[in-house]
């Protein structure tokens, strides 16, 4: 179930709340109890290149892992 982060628009308390997608509607402010607050974006629910995102392999020479130092 996703976490979802909110600001409340009336007392502007920022809370984050477990919820399914479909109940994004029926949040309130624990504070005051306002409904609809603000939602949030997430760090971690944004779309961004994550450890499971591999890079293509780098096409290096193979002349220059075989070259030695100095010379
Ligand atoms: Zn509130």
């Amino acid at each position: 179930m996703p976490i979802f982060d909110f600001k409340c628009r009336q007392c502007g308390h920022s809370f984050d709340i477990m919820i399914p997608n479909a109940d994004k509607d029926k949040v309130r402010c624990p504070e005051c109890g306002a409904p609809h607050p603000t939602q949030l974006l997430s760090s971690f629910n944004t779309a961004r290149p994550g450890p499971g995102v591999s890079k293509p392999a780098p096409d290096g020479c193979s002349g220059c892992a075989a070259a030695g130092t100095g010379g």
